[in-house]
């Protein structure tokens, strides 16, 4: 079960090398509007969204969010849901929120990590606490419009 997500996951490891991290990652303003409010609405618990958009050759374009088929929230750990997603080209990775204010991606973030980009908001959920960070805990510059 979890061959599938552990190629996957290679798999855009060696992606990275090629292109030597330089993707553009452009996220709307209406999906960094939605994970504040999701992050905000679900506080003191943790939240996790799926990122959906597009993958080109040097650009991630995330226009849309969709929320995972499972709970999503509790006083636990939510990453190991991830195990669960479905492989799908327009889901190019996860936000998920951090109540204890530290904004930078766990042990089990890393281990869990899903697609090309994983979203970090942490306490108090403003538009500076929304981090983004590539599948080497590297954090990664993303532009809003
Ligand atoms: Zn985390």
């Amino acid at each position: 079960m979890d061959f599938n997500f552990n190629f996957f996951k290679r798999d855009e490891k060696t992606n990275d090398k090629k292109s030597s991290n330089k993707k553009l990652i452009t996220i709307t303003n209406n999906v960094i509007d939605g994970i504040i409010s999701y992050a905000k609405m679900h506080h003191p618990y943790e939240a996790i969204l799926i990122l959906e958009g597009k993958r080109k050759k040097s650009e991630i374009y995330i226009n849309n969010l969709v929320i995972p088929p499972f709970a999503v929230h509790g006083p636990f750990y939510s990453g190991f849901l991830i195990n669960e997603l479905p492989f799908d080209l327009r889901y190019v990775g996860t936000a998920h929120s951090h109540p204890s204010g530290t904004s930078r991606p766990s042990i089990e973030d890393l281990n869990h990590f899903y697609g090309l980009v994983s979203i970090i908001i942490c306490y108090p959920y403003n538009e500076m606490d929304v981090h983004a960070y590539n599948s080497n805990g590297k954090e990664i510059e993303y532009l809003r419009k």
